[in-house]
């Protein structure tokens, strides 16, 4: 796709964070965005609002908890029943649950996996159908830098976005034929709501181990998802750091 014009984008976890970011920057370029949020259809619909003032008029916003199976493909089902098709799945939604592997319940484990692996493949899987009959599209998933170098006390967030990464590649394999591409972010530290909730100390640690002396903005992950789609026809299957140099 060389123009996000017209294109139906779906992005996860979309309201608030990174997702809004890349909500906002889709809708700049004219697409027909997708919101998709759990909880918080507030926030969901305010964002939506100001969408269709950023140049997406058919903006809307799609309630799905997607590390559930059926509504992650009610997500899909529901965005090719209002806007016709997709043309770009961004899988943003995650969460983290961290405590060291002594105090990590089997529970925090599990939901953490759910949400942030097994929901990549829930909205991948309701996709496929469409991305091949069309014969075109995009899949970003977004991992994190922890997945390739791990970290303190994230165990199950460690695994699930290393696991993005090899479902991302094998899913690029599988998808190459239909032409569609499917890419990995890494973001490093990011300043959202995530990043705000760890403790003061540890954000001072954190800066002392940027190369760059400081945290990512949402926006610039977001250009990195127009990056891939808009110029990014020849990039499948890669896991693409933005990270400010802390793991190389
Ligand atoms: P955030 O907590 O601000 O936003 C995450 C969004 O996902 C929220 O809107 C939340 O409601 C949504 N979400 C959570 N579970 C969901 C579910 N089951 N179904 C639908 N939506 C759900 O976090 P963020 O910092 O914007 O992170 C966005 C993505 O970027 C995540 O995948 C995160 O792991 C990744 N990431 C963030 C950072 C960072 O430093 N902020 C770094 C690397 C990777």
């Amino acid at each position: 796709m060389t123009t996000l014009e017209g294109a139906v984008v779906v992005v996860t976890g979309a309201g608030r964070g990174i997702g809004s970011a890349i909500a906002e920057e889709m809708a700049r370029g004219g697409a027909k965005v997708v919101v998709n949020y759990a909880r918080s259809k507030g926030p969901a619909e305010e964002l939506v609002q100001s969408l269709k003032e950023l140049g997406s008029p058919q903006a809307v916003a799609i309630q799905a908890d997607v590390a559930d199976a059926a509504q992650a493909q009610r997500l899909i089902e529901e965005t090719i029943k209002q806007l016709g098709r997709i043309d770009v799945l961004v899988n943003n939604a995650g969460i983290t649950l961290d405590r060291g592997m002594k105090k990590m319940s089997l529970q925090d484990w599990d939901t953490v996996i759910q949400v942030d692996l097994s929901s990549c493949f829930y909205t991948v899987k309701a996709a496929l159908p469409y991305f091949t009959e069309q014969k075109s599209g995009n899949i970003i998933n977004i991992s994190s830098f922890v997945g390739q170098a791990g970290n303190f006390g994230q165990a199950n967030y460690s695994a699930a976005k290393a696991g993005i990464i090899g479902f991302t590649k094998t899913a690029a394999l599988e998808l190459a034929r239909s032409n569609v591409t499917v890419n990995a972010i890494c973001p490093g530290f990011i300043g959202t709501e995530m990043y705000e909730n760890v403790p003061d100390k540890v954000k001072e640690v954190i800066l002392q181990r940027i190369p760059l002396r400081r945290v990512g903005t949402p926006h610039e992950i977001a250009r990195a998802v127009r990056y891939l789609i808009v110029d990014g026809g020849y990039i499948t299957g890669q896991a693409l750091s933005i990270n400010g140099g802390i793991y190389m």
